[in-house]
């Protein structure tokens, strides 16, 4: 029996959130069949593998995909986080990105998925085996191949730990604290990021004692005060025209960090160190509290190896206690391939466009590719931004999204669509435009761009055009 042939318009690789924002958007401005793949056997991506007590970082509806709003938009009524946007945590999100995959894109006739199975190309053919049944199936891609793999994080539960570990020495991923037998002695909770800050945060709130905690930190990170990125556009506005100010009176990127940290934008844990790592996830000032609270801080670099009784690092050692739980927060998260055109004759690569946002950036280039017919017209609309990671690259991805969002915006459906669409950041409903402190925040906004952006660009070493 011959290998058996599906024909599709789109085969989108990847029903994680940039697969299925994009397919979302796509189907909802144009008439076609998309067929998404996924080694994973349901949709939501990494989300899968995350540590179970993971939350959004930032507000539950600026996630997921552009037609379905995640969660119910409510504002948190009690502490810690009393006044900010709810966050889903991973449960949430595994049953929103269900939801949808099954009920409005398999359920609408629109979407076929092919779970738990593996995309590969072969020549000019499309190949997807199961990983169940082993099937393979030739997927005939009427018009176009969509990669949504391109900037697919890794995490702690699939990478293992950037460090050897020797006999003797325990060392878990991050998804492991949820599922202890007995508590450890001392936790070392290695890595910079989002999730080691989780983790130190979440231990606590769990009855852990701060001197319980030693943690290794290679990197000393800035991070955004959750209060400043909210669903309200006055806040949005004054955030953008806030990194403006700081920008045009800036004399290095340091400077303008340390500048957006007096604005009240940027938080870092050790007000005796500048910062050089600048993923810039989002942080409440209750979690910088805790964060600030463990003193056990090792400085030495990257972790080489552990031992049974000692941690090896680029910049020398320390004892690890007897007792003591190595705990894996340092696989890389976002990644950064090149960046490259959106639109390629060969395919779609999905990648950011305005700065941070990965759904909204999505959702943008579904929605550009099904009312645009043109690639270069697409590509001029939603040239491709880098993900952030030192301060040199966050102010580069500040100056390339402003651009994009000014070219994007210029043009009326995608501005009308994008200020409907509530994983846009920067969204004003066009009940809001008018009322007297949107107008005074977008004036000021307009006035500190004209000042900050040249000097952003300069800091940054990105052109204006
Ligand atoms: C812990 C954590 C928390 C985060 N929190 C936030 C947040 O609060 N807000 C925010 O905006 N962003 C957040 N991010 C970043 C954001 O979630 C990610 O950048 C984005 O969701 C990644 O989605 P993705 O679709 O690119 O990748 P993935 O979720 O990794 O999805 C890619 C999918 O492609 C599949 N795949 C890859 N290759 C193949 C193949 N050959 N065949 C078949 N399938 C394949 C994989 O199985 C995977 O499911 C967070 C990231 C992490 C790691």
């Amino acid at each position: 029996m011959g290998m058996r042939t599906l024909a599709t318009d789109y085969l989108v690789v990847g029903a994680g959130a940039m697969g299925m924002a994009f397919t979302d958007a796509l189907i909802d401005h144009a008439d076609v069949h998309v067929t998404l793949v996924d080694r994973r056997h349901t949709a939501g991506g990494h989300w899968e593998d995350a540590y179970p007590f993971v939350q959004l970082h930032q507000a539950s509806s600026f996630y997921g995909v552009a037609s379905t709003e995640l969660g119910t938009g409510a504002v948190q009524q009690r502490p810690p986080e009393a006044g900010l946007h709810e966050r889903a945590h991973r449960s949430e999100i595994q049953a929103y990105y269900d939801d949808i995959l099954r009920r409005r894109f398999v359920g609408s006739g629109r979407v076929s998925f092919l779970g738990g199975s593996e995309y590969r190309p072969d020549g000019g053919s499309h190949l997807v085996t199961s990983r169940v049944s082993g099937e393979t199936v030739k997927v005939e891609v009427r018009r176009r191949l969509v990669d949504a793999t391109y900037l697919s994080p890794t995490v702690p539960a699939t990478t293992p730990p950037p460090f050897g570990v020797g006999d003797g020495a325990r060392a878990v991923a991050v998804n492991a604290l949820g599922t202890l037998a007995e508590a450890p002695r001392r936790y070392v909770i290695v890595g910079s990021g989002k999730t080691a800050t989780d983790a130190v945060v979440w231990l606590q709130m769990n009855g852990v004692e701060p001197d319980r905690i030693t943690w290794v930190r290679p990197r000393e990170p800035w991070m955004l005060d959750r209060a400043v990125v909210q669903p309200d556009p006055v806040v949005a506005l004054g955030l953008a025209a806030d990194t403006m100010a700081a920008a045009a009176a800036a004399t290095s990127l340091d400077d303008l960090f340390l500048r957006l940290e007096a604005a009240g934008v940027m938080l870092r844990i050790d007000s005796g160190r500048v910062p050089t790592m600048a993923k810039t996830p989002t942080l409440g000032t209750w979690e910088l509290e805790l964060l600030r609270r463990v003193e056990n801080v090792v400085r030495l670099g990257r972790i080489r190896n552990v031992t049974r009784d000692r941690i090896v690092l680029d910049g020398g050692s320390v004892p690890l206690p007897p007792g003591s739980l190595v705990v894996h927060c340092a696989a890389s998260g976002l990644r950064y391939p090149p960046v490259v055109p959106i639109w390629a004759p060969d395919m779609i690569r999905i990648q950011t466009i305005r700065a941070g946002f990965p759904c909204f950036n999505a959702a943008l280039a579904g929605y550009v590719e099904a009312t645009r017919d043109d690639d270069r017209e697409r590509n001029r609309l939603c040239p491709p931004n880098t993900l952030p990671d030192n301060p040199a690259n966050w102010a580069q991805m500040q100056v390339r999204g402003t651009i994009a969002a000014r070219r994007f915006g210029a043009e009326a459906d995608i501005a009308a669509w994008a200020n409907d669409c509530a994983l846009n950041p920067a969204r004003i409903e066009p009940s809001q435009r008018h009322t007297p402190a949107v107008e005074a925040a977008a004036t000021r906004l307009a006035d500190e761009t004209e000042r900050g952006l040249p000097r952003l660009a300069a800091l940054a070493d990105e052109p204006l055009a």
